[in-house]
């Protein structure tokens, strides 16, 4: 007995068997496929690898005309139209890297109704000439990939794509499918807005990766931290390791080939020869380590990455999550591995208060890199963090990630942070960490003499802990937003602290940065 399929169904499953050779569709990808080949539009949510390019590929085959791919990633589309050459769809592209006697052929074709396929830059799309041909060619539908890049509050923002509504005013009738691998509440909404799409159906898939492991650690002495982390965990194996500056990645890839890990160094100083080889060594090689800045990844397949280090934060949670699921694309155990200390947050948040955008856009982004920070010194399983800022549940702490596998102790810090937040207080607002540190350790330096600090009533009120404790409470508070980053690295009490000053609230923080004293004396002495 088989079971009856509909006939749009049906038709799907023949075509991604004979076309693509698979078997089956994965998730949604089948209510997707069925909702725009019946002319319907859509929002797709769907973690990078998840399979995104079939929901328009088959729809575009199954309906009458060309299926329009408008897609932002320019250097992937030759590769992408070859690959469909190579299993018969007749697929073609246009953008700047074609000369101008292929445009016309592509046109041509277009016109004459010879193409499956066409995938399209937006500013390319957008031009007068593109948009006529288009309404008078038949076409299936409009799929816009990287859909968030239509938002400003994204990380991709594209002003082209902010123009796209022009399709659903020029071509109403044919469906658009909107499909992207990140969208928070605030993009989705803006992507639906962008492109008309407020009463159509939206897939998402869940943005959990199981087989990812998350792991976060306090940065101590991060090239060895990660060498040892390389050596123990993921010795001859292929990993991609995030720095933030070009030079700190130069850096770290020589200081790794002088240790015999096999590195290459990728940022986008060097030349585009330079790139397309390291680019090509990686995708080619067993077990090369390529140090980065995020410049490196987006579009790169490459199903065996068994790691992603970063030795800064990312700017976001988002690009986290974006640059950690380069990670075991094949399904294999894999880990996203990162170190971070009190300098970095302080820097973060510095550059974010002295940047020059727009207000209401640094806010957005104070607010993206809180999120992020809240996940890094989370004491609760960290992939219900990552999940829940995805708007997902998930309902049980997952069992795989750092604070699952060594849960840390939780304790009252309320009067630890008050020691803290006074001597920022009666120290001016105006010190950093090492000067706090020194203040609240009651340390006879110049410094602290020079400005008077040791008749401070704070003076050595936190001798009881060790000075790791102190700047891992400091990094904390930064973090938590109880104290901000000023110039020259000099932190500020911030309206948030005054509850806890004054006992009104309490704070509970992780015990691994209150260690007493005592417990560490033998290796901090
Ligand atoms: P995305 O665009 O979401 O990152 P892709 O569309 O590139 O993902 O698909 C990721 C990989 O999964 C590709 O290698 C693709 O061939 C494969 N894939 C997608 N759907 C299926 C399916 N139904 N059966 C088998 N493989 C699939
Ligand atoms: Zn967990």
């Amino acid at each position: 007995m088989t079971a009856v399929l509909p006939p749009t169904d049906q038709r799907a499953l023949d075509l991604l068997k004979s076309v693509w050779g698979y078997g089956a569709f994965r998730g949604v990808q089948a209510d997707i496929v069925r909702t725009v080949a019946q002319g319907g539009n859509a929002l797709v949510l769907m973690p990078t690898g998840g399979g995104k390019s079939l929901c328009y590929q088959v729809p575009a085959l199954l309906r009458d005309g060309v299926g329009v791919v408008v897609s932002p990633l320019i250097a992937l589309m030759k590769d992408q139209v070859d690959a469909l050459r190579q299993v018969g769809v007749r697929a073609a592209f246009l953008n700047s890297t074609l000369p101008p006697e292929g445009v016309r052929e592509v046109e041509a074709a277009l016109m004459s109704g010879d193409l499956d396929l066409l995938y399209v830059a937006p500013e390319r799309l957008l031009l007068g000439r593109t948009l006529d041909l288009l309404s008078q060619a038949p076409v299936a539908l409009f799929a816009i990939d990287e859909a968030h890049c239509v938002s400003q509050w994204g990380h991709d923002f594209r002003p082209e794509y902010g123009q796209l509504h022009v399709l659903p005013q020029r071509f109403p009738q044919i469906p658009r499918l909107a499909l992207t691998a990140t969208a928070d509440e605030r993009t989705r909404a803006d992507i639906l807005r962008v492109l008309d799409l407020g009463d159509a159906p939206q897939f998402i898939s869940s943005f959990d990766r199981p087989n990812i492991q998350y792991r976060v650690a306090a940065k101590e002495g991060p090239k060895s931290q990660l060498l040892d982390f390389i050596r123990t965990e993921h010795p001859g194996d292929a990993g991609i390791v995030y720095c933030l500056s070009r030079k700190s990645v130069e850096e770290t890839a020589r200081w790794l080939q002088a240790q015999g890990v096999d590195a290459v160094a990728y940022h986008a100083g060097l030349s585009p020869r330079e790139r397309n080889a390291a680019q090509e060594r990686f995708l080619n090689e067993e077990g090369l380590i390529v140090v980065a800045t995020v410049a490196f990844g987006m579009g790169i397949d490459k199903p065996n990455v068994r790691f992603v280090a970063h030795l800064d934060l990312p700017k976001s949670l988002e690009g986290y999550y974006q640059e950690t699921g380069r990670a075991g694309r094949d399904g294999l155990g894999s880990t996203a591995w990162m170190v971070y200390g009190l300098a970095d947050v302080v820097n973060v948040k510095r550059m974010l208060s002295q940047s020059l955008a727009p207000e209401d856009v640094k806010r957005v982004e104070a607010a993206k890199l809180d999120a992020l920070l809240t996940y890094c010194e989370a004491a609760t399983c960290r992939r219900q963090v990552l999940l829940s800022y995805f708007g997902e549940t998930l309902p049980e702490p997952c069992g795989n990630c750092d604070v699952c596998l060594t849960p840390p102790r939780v304790r009252d810090a309320t009067r630890e942070a008050q020691m803290a937040l006074s001597a920022v207080v009666r120290t001016g607002n105006r010190f950093g960490a090492a000067h706090l540190t020194d203040v609240l350790l009651g340390r006879d330096t110049e410094k602290v003499r020079a400005m008077g600090h040791h008749t401070l009533p704070t003076f050595g009120v936190g001798r009881d802990h060790d000075e790791k404790t102190w700047r891992g409470l400091l990094r904390q508070l930064v973090s938590l937003g109880y104290l901000a980053a000023g110039e020259h690295h000099g932190l500020t009490a911030t309206a948030k602290a005054r509850a806890i000053l004054k006992g009104e609230e309490t704070l509970t923080l992780r015990e691994d940065t209150l260690a007493p004293r005592a417990a560490r004396a033998g290796r901090d002495r």
